[in-house]
């Protein structure tokens, strides 16, 4: 005789696994639907009446699901960024990949939105929520050699960690430089550094990852599937949950070189004049060389680094800038390597502040005529900084753009505005002051943002971040996630039916 599962057996059987799940094949056509979080907090109440604890319903060794209540709450809901503070209902501190399933079994069943933290580095916060569940990663921090070219890391690991375990044995993958960063959150949006001119995105050196989809399946994705394409800069809370991430890692640099100019106190016109000089110092530069031009309110920061030992072949390319700066220290030559990428660290502990992408550029003629009044904004406003990066290098390099979601190749300069405040009477003009500047781009005809630094206030994210990639994207999460179960303010949306 067949007989009926009791409801606490349903649910119990549903979270743990024990009614198989099957992917339905995707049928979108091209018509957004505008969605918005379910919030099932009444459905989760209700349920909570009828027993002493949630744990009734849900007892597992692989996650530990923690509520306001508990002590372990408050630590793991800090993110990095203190001007976005988020309280999901349940943060679910997965053990492994397969407590990640677990977890989202769970929340699919009480209608709880998923979101996902790794390092908790995300710039507005996209990696917890309100009154969902949080899925947390901090705790894998696997670090396995698969071969001497092949690095399999756990996605709790941070940047840090990434070089303390690579540098020792003469290797890097080419990432980000801040210390807390998440390699996670960093790849999936593509990831760049001052490696990325000669080796690519992070992402680029990408070879397999095991994913938790939004159903609570495990897989595993190799280099040439179509999820992987996605992933390799388009996989940010998206389709489901990276658990870890094998990579290709490269030689390690002998030689680290650092030019570096500083002028204090200079006036507009001098800034922007010093920035259309770094515009052509760096169209000259070779791939081992990374740039950056950070105006901090008047004063200006300029930064040329080497992983190739090109000290001579660089003096002829900034030949008569450092005339023009108060300080130029340049061909600061380092052989002890962790120390080198050290100095680029940053700051480690939570801060107030508002960072986004300013846009990507092809050279100064795309900000000619908007720049004196950025410029203008950034010296009346204490606590701005106007920055730009170089990109291009080998991050252009045809085979890389293939198997990529990353759509931003071609542009050789991203830059990023920068507010921070540690008394919240300046949070107010500093952000207005930041939101008027991205729209005298937006107004000025720039529409490509890298999707890593994103900014909620940016009305196109989905063409900004991902160009004529996010129809494809989307089908995918119709795949991987039919049910909208990962979600954040600028996840990738499902297609109409
Ligand atoms: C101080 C600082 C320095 C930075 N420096 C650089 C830099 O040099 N180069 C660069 O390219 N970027 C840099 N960034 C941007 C950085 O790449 C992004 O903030 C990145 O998303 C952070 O990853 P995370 O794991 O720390 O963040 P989280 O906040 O944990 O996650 C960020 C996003 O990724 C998603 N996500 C995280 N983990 C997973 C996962 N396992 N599976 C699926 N989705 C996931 C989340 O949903 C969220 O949307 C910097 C950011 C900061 C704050």
């Amino acid at each position: 005789m067949k007989t009926t599962p009791d409801r606490r057996t349903f649910i119990r059987n549903v979270i743990l696994g024990g009614f198989s799940l099957y992917l339905p094949a995707c049928k979108n056509s091209p018509k957004e639907i505008k969605q918005e979080p379910t919030s099932a907090i009444d459905t989760i109440e209700n349920i909570e009446k009828t027993v002493e604890t949630i744990d009734e319903y849900f007892k597992s060794e692989q996650v530990v699901l923690l509520r306001k209540a508990d002590e372990q709450y408050t630590n793991l809901n800090i993110g990095f960024n203190k001007r976005v503070p988020k309280n999901p209902k349940i943060i679910a501190l997965c053990k492994n990949v397969k407590g990640i399933s677990e977890a989202i079994k769970y929340a699919k069943f009480f209608k709880l939105q998923v979101c996902i933290k790794s390092g908790g580095h995300s710039f507005e916060g996209f990696s917890s929520n309100d009154g969902g569940m949080c899925i947390n990663l901090s705790l894998l921090k696997d670090i396995e050699w698969i071969n001497e070219e092949t690095v399999k890391l756990g996605s709790g690991v941070i940047l840090k960690e990434v070089y303390n375990a690579l540098l020792p044995k003469g290797k890097i993958i080419p990432s980000g430089s801040c210390a807390g960063v998440g390699v996670a959150g960093l790849t999936l949006g593509g990831g760049y550094g001052l490696f990325s001119r000669a080796y690519g995105l992070t992402c680029d050196s990408l070879k397999e990852l095991t994913m938790v989809d939004g159903e609570g399946n495990i897989l595993s994705v190799k280099s040439d599937d179509e999820l992987m394409w996605a992933c390799r800069g388009g996989g940010n809370g998206n389709f489901g949950v990276i658990s870890d991430m094998t990579f290709r890692v490269h030689q390690a640099p002998k030689i680290f070189t650092r030019h570096l100019f500083k002028a204090k106190n200079i006036t507009q016109e001098k800034a922007i004049s010093l920035l259309k000089d770094w515009f052509n110092i760096t169209a000259q530069l070779p791939n081992s060389c990374f740039g950056a031009y950070v105006l901090n309110h008047n004063d200006l920061t300029v930064l040329v680094t080497d992983i190739d030992d090109k000290t001579e072949e660089i003096r002829t390319v900034l030949e008569g800038f450092g005339e023009k700066m108060d300080s130029a220290n340049i061909g600061r030559k380092e052989t002890d390597i962790p120390r080198a990428l050290r100095r680029y660290y940053g700051i480690q502990t939570p801060l107030f502040f508002k960072n986004a992408c300013a846009g990507l550029y092809n050279g100064f003629g795309d900000i000619e005529n908007c720049i004196e009044s950025v410029v203008e904004q950034v010296f009346n406003n204490r606590g701005l900084i106007y920055q730009v990066n170089t990109l291009g290098g080998n991050i252009q390099n045809p085979e890389f753009e293939k198997a990529s979601a990353y759509p931003h190749r071609a542009y050789p300069y991203l830059s990023e505005l920068q507010a921070y405040y540690d008394k919240p009477e300046r949070k107010a003009s500093l952000l207005a002051a930041f939101q008027e500047i991205q729209e005298t781009f937006t107004n000025n005809g720039l529409s490509a943002h890298y999707r890593n630094y994103p900014d909620i206030n940016f009305e196109n994210w989905q063409s900004a971040y991902y160009g004529k990639n996010y129809a494809r994207l989307q089908k995918i999460k119709g795949k991987y996630d039919p049910d909208n179960v990962i979600w954040h303010p600028q996840s990738i949306r499902l297609v109409s039916k």
